[in-house]
């Protein structure tokens, strides 16, 4: 997020110990050092460059009133760029002032040209409201700037398509609103100069894949009516910017990627909590389930939220002003509470200088802690992601990031919270027991060396493409020169579309037949999303995908909706909606499923004597047919309960590798540790599949076996959750050989003996984490590896 405008709360009393010293005495406190390694980020000084010429000067004025006094490279390169007609895309860090880069171009536009129009497209409806102000401050004559969504009066409507000359919305709403309603806003479209998309590596797998071709019929509106927009677009640092962007937009891009914004020194520690010693899982005082993490496995290492805990009560007890990411709500609430114990021990009142922070909280609630922090009356606080944050805390003495966020790009972000100006700072990410924190915390050159994730879409998937089109044909006839702009297998999805009698083909193109226009919801997946809603009251809590709705909100789970728990009374799959109430129930719930898989076809694979790697379509049918209840405390079964929920298929796209039997025996592995080792394979994979691609061990499933009737071989397959895929499969298959590597060595580099959640075992396994062999899964992979080419 970019806002110019969001009050900044930045330090206030003296500074604290330096970083170095801070963390020698932290790692100094229990047997084993638990830092698996340090980097040290150095400060970089700004590199400001000349305002463009083509920048009016009562632009520059306004800006320079805002407190701009110079753009940074970045900034200028990138609207240089723009304003000379070239699409770009500028994906630099937090904080590095991306708005510049696309206000400057796209205002100074308006200003020249009385008549050119901006849309400006955020994610969300406050990121957008945010801009609007940040926009509305420049005070420039003429502009008119004004938020378009779903909340935008009926009245005020007609006024902003008319006048409003920088108009910020979301692709739900060009969606369902403008595109459909194209007629009112052709006066606006016909002058549109520039396209903005700002946070636009958040338009990821099967969501991105449809705001992709939201895009395309953008851009095909703006054609009829003589228009060719530049497209202007705002990244987190991302892997291979230009390739993403040109995905999503259909258009060559061209990338700014060299961060040109000041930033303070960071000592960034990376830091493992030691193993608990064997039968000692009674002395994690925190219940895992309580924050929604690895609920169903007992508990190994010392837990992230302990450790983080410990660590912010160690901190402030030194004075430091610190910061901790905690991924859930309620886990924030049991590191604060822990670290308040822990510091009123050593010296009583000491812990009142700590608190939780959570969305939830009522406004003022919010600015007083906020205030407390700024004034020093209170150093440490543990938070959810600071997006929930009212102001944007910087400056902070010290981040403690509890569990990787997912992506590195969010890991930046999380860590760019640490350093005031001209000093330095400490950042220490904890890892969670799972695979990827494991490795990540043993391969450090994947943090601090590697290039952020690309974004991974994918627009030909035809479960996107067939409805997009289905939209644009509403719009207006699709002709054959428009099949080009959706791309590949576009003429595949028209012509399914007119044998299932929604298009009408005529000489002059493709007709939609229906009154109604098409029911097509960007983010829904996977079948119609399920409402949560509450029984009492009939609040709706919010919405799970269908394809997850089976698993989590069956009769009798327990559903964790932002740390609060509820239990599921009744699953009305025919209304789409689960009725719940709130409890807290000393038990958890554990879906399980059976799974069939089977291969429609190949698209692409690699023969590798013994070992075959492949690509291709996949039908899976799974049910839910039971779900366990286990004790919190002590992760003991209660009882197994059946489940009468149909049996579901989805057709999508899977990675999956064979290994011929002689090449497993000749590794060592005995035919009945077979099933063991490729399940403990196809575990890890899925765990540091988020590595290469960005995803979430969520959007991916599995299915291994010893022998597959379409393989007639040892398979592991790993697939995408999403119909019709969401590029997550074939990215796996595009880095077979780096993901596998990063897999065996995530299940070697385990200090564990016989597998543990940090390496072989899964949160979502079907079958329990039964059968498993780690020895055996590095075995295979090791067969794997030396087969497959690098
Ligand atoms: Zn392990
Ligand atoms: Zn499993």
């Amino acid at each position: 997020m970019e806002s110019s405008s969001a009050a900044t709360v930045s330090a206030g009393p003296g500074p604290g110990p330096a970083p170095v010293d801070l963390l020698r005495r932290l790692r100094a406190r229990g047997a084993a050092d638990p830092v698996t390694h340090v980097e040290r980020v150095p400060a970089r000084a700004g590199a400001s460059a000349p305002w463009p010429s083509w920048a009016p000067a009562e632009l520059r004025a306004a800006f320079t009133r805002r407190g701009v006094v110079a753009p940074w490279q970045h900034q200028a390169e990138a609207a240089n760029l723009a304003y000379e007609g070239q699409h770009v895309v500028v994906a630099t860090g937090t904080a590095s002032g991306k708005s510049l880069a696309y206000q400057l171009p796209a205002l100074a536009t308006l200003l020249a040209d009385p008549r050119a129009t901006v849309l400006y497209l955020a994610p969300t409806k406050a990121l957008a409201a945010d801009q609007l102000r940040a926009v509305a401050a420049l005070e420039l004559e003429g502009v008119r700037p004004a938020c378009y969504d779903g909340d935008t009066p009926r009245t005020e409507r007609e006024w902003i398509r008319r006048h409003s000359r920088f108009v910020l919305t979301n692709p739900d709403m060009l969606h369902h609103g403008i595109l459909p309603g194209h007629a009112q806003w052709s006066g606006f479209l016909r002058r549109l100069a520039y396209v903005v998309i700002d946070e636009c590596h958040t338009y990821r797998g099967v969501f991105g894949s449809h705001v992709a071709h939201v895009l395309r019929r953008l851009r095909r509106q703006c054609a009829r009516f003589g228009a060719t927009p530049v497209f202007v677009l705002a990244s987190a640092t991302s892997g291979d910017p230009a390739t993403a962007t040109g995905r999503l937009t259909g258009l060559p891009v061209t990338a700014v990627t060299e961060d040109a914004s000041p930033r303070g020194g960071v000592t960034f520690a990376l830091w493992e909590p030691p193993l608990l010693p064997p039968d000692s899982n009674s002395s994690s005082p925190v219940p895992p389930q309580a924050t929604g993490d690895h609920d169903d496995l007992r508990q190994v290492r010392r837990s992230a939220l302990r450790e983080t805990a410990d660590l912010l009560a160690d901190t402030v007890a030194e004075g430091v002003r610190t910061l901790a990411f905690v991924r859930s709500r309620k886990g924030a609430e049991v590191v604060a509470a822990n670290a308040r114990r822990a510091l009123d021990d050593a010296v009583p009142e000491l812990g009142d200088r700590v608190a939780a922070y959570r969305g939830g909280y009522l406004r003022e609630e919010r600015r007083e802690l906020e205030r407390a922090l700024l004034h020093g009356d209170l150093l440490g606080l543990a938070s959810t992601n600071a997006l929930e944050l009212g102001v944007d805390l910087v400056g902070l003495d010290a981040v403690l990031i509890c569990g990787y966020p997912g992506t590195r790009a969010s890991l930046w972000q999380q860590a760019g919270r640490a350093g005031r100006s001209g000093q330095e700072a400490l950042a220490v990410l904890v890892a969670r027991d799972d695979p990827l924190d494991t490795y990540l915390v043993h391969h450090p050159e994947a943090i601090f060396g590697a290039p952020v994730e690309a974004t991974v879409l994918d627009p030909a998937n035809p479960y996107v493409l067939a409805p997009q089109l289905a939209c644009a044909a509403f719009e207006a006839p699709l002709t054959p020169a428009d099949l080009a702009l959706f791309g590949d297998g576009a003429k595949e999805a028209v012509d399914q579309l007119v044998a299932a009698g929604a298009l009408r083909q005529r000489p002059t193109g493709w007709y939609w037949r229906h009154r109604e226009r098409p029911e097509v919801d960007l983010r829904g997946e996977g079948g119609a999303p399920v409402a949560v809603v509450e029984s009492s009251t009939g609040r709706l809590l919010g919405t799970v995908d269908g394809g997850s709705s089976h698993f989590l909100l069956h009769s009798g789970a327990v559903y964790l909706h932002q740390g609060v728990s509820y239990v599921v009374d009744q699953l009305d799959l025919a209304d789409g909606c689960a009725l719940v109430h709130a409890e807290e129930p000393d038990w958890s719930t554990h879906a399980r499923d059976v799974t069939d898989l089977s291969v429609v076809s190949v698209r692409s694979y690699v023969d590798a004597g013994p070992v075959g790697m492949f690509l291709g379509e996949v039908d899976v049918t799974s049910q839910v047919v039971s779900y366990q209840r286990r004790r919190i405390a002590t992760g003991e079964v209660i009882d197994t309960r059946p489940l009468d929920l149909p049996a579901r298929e989805l057709r999508t796209v899977a990675v999956w590798f064979t290994l011929s039997p002689q090449s497993l025996a000749l590794a060592g592995v005995q035919p009945a540790d077979v099933p063991g080792a490729l399940h403990a394979a196809e575990h890890a994979a899925i765990g540091l599949l988020p590595l290469m691609a960005t995803c979430d061990r969520w959007d991916i499933g599995g299915l291994s076996t010893a022998l597959h009737p379409d393989t007639e071989a040892p398979t592991v397959f790993v697939y995408d959750g999403h119909p019709g895929g969401a590029g997550f499969a074939e990215r796996a298959y595009g880095t077979a050989a780096a993901w596998l590597r990063a897999t065996r060595d995530a299940i070697a580099e385990c200090g564990c003996e016989t597998g543990c959640p940090s390496c072989v075992q899964s949160p979502k396994c079907g079958n329990g984490n039964n059968p498993l062999s780690k020895p055996d899964a590095i075995r295979v992979l090791d067969v794997v590896l030396t087969n497959l080419p690098a």
